[in-house]
């Protein structure tokens, strides 16, 4: 079984190959046109895909030496994302599978998030948690098979990744912020200072209480030292990542302990984070959890993770139809 997947739900246009559930290419075009505007604009994503795409593909297919000809199948992110980007990755698809008359996997960018823990052993054994947090979502997801999972708390507001982007653009950083409030945090001291934790039932989370406690608590301090947030810069990084940190942990513990597993993996971007993954060894010492984290490639947009969906889903003889609609929001 080869299949050729295609991602594009968000700024990146990915494309990869797998053959029998290893993959063998996985390439991927950034965009950097939003830079200057300080997050995505979604009429330029869908533009720059545009352009992207049939490069991507290219060389995705010769960097694992197979012929378009030798395909069993195209997959590609149907939702949830950008409806304008998801649309050029899926047309995309459709074309392809019509030329090659072959069959299209249409597959959930969450779902596919989770799975990226398919990719590299050691893999987790079912059931297992997976703590998905990324740009747009942060979830606990309890999965029973490759395509059998259901979320069992989710973000009522910000995601993760938005806090660390939110709270780094209140320390006048650049976007996307998360990555340099990690690199900044390793130098301070994360006891320094102390932002609140949420009380929000269940497994559910919040992160706008903890952007307004911080937007706040520089508002003042600036006031009594313009250079405040220079001169404090590795200790507020360090509170804030602690803080971020601790409100993910002690859900994903409160889940082990109401559901008894102790298979927990991580997924999405903000699964690079430094604090996290030390937090996650720390915590699964300490309650015997067996735990995974995907290579920082399969953590970020990528299109491995829509092949690694894609081959179950082909498998299991999940097929979809040309007239497949992408959504820029769906269930699994
Ligand atoms: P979604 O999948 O929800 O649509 P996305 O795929 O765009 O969102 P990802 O690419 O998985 O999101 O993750 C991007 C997020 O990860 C950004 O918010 C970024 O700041 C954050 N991030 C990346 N590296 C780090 C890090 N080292 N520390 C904290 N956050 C990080
Ligand atoms: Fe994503």
């Amino acid at each position: 079984v080869k299949i050729l997947a295609i991602e594009s739900s968000c700024d990146d246009t990915g494309a990869a190959v797998l053959a029998d559930g290893k993959i063998l290419s996985n390439k991927i075009a950034n965009q950097s046109v939003h830079e200057q505007y300080g997050g995505v604009i979604p009429e330029l994503a869908s533009r720059a895909h545009q352009e992207n795409i049939v490069p991507v593909v290219d060389m995705a297919l010769k960097a694992a030496g197979v012929k378009k000809e030798d395909l069993s199948a195209i997959a590609f992110t149907q939702s949830p994302g950008l409806i304008g980007s998801l649309l050029v990755g899926s047309c995309f698809a459709k074309s392809m599978a019509l030329a090659l008359d072959i069959p299209l996997i249409g597959v959930h960018h969450m779902q596919a998030h989770v799975l990226a823990n398919f990719i590299e052993d050691p893999k987790p054994a079912f059931p297992f948690l997976c703590l998905t947090v990324s740009g747009g979502h942060t979830q606990i997801v309890l999965c029973e098979s490759p395509l059998n999972m259901r979320i069992i708390g989710e973000t009522l507001d910000d995601a993760a990744g938005e806090a660390f982007d939110k709270s780094a653009k209140l320390l006048g950083l650049p976007y996307p912020g998360g990555p340099l409030i990690d690199k900044y945090a390793r130098e301070g001291n994360p006891s320094r200072f102390k932002f609140p934790e949420p009380r929000i039932p269940g497994l559910d989370f919040s992160f706008s209480g903890l952007k307004t406690a911080i937007l706040y608590f520089l508002q003042e301090n600036v006031q009594q030292d313009a250079a405040f947030k220079e001169t404090h810069l590795a200790d507020i990084c360090a509170s804030i990542q602690d803080r971020i940190v601790s409100i993910l942990m002690n859900k994903l513990v409160k889940a082990a302990e109401e559901t008894g597993i102790r298979e927990v993996a991580i997924a999405g971007g903000v699964s690079a984070n430094s604090g996290l993954r030390k937090a996650l060894e720390t915590y699964s010492a300490r309650y015997q959890w067996n735990y995974y984290i995907p290579k920082f490639e399969y953590c970020t947009d990528n299109a491995a993770m829509i092949a690694m969906t894609a081959y179950y889903k082909y498998l299991a003889g999940d097929f979809a139809g040309l007239d497949a609609v992408p959504t820029a929001r769906a269930a699994f």
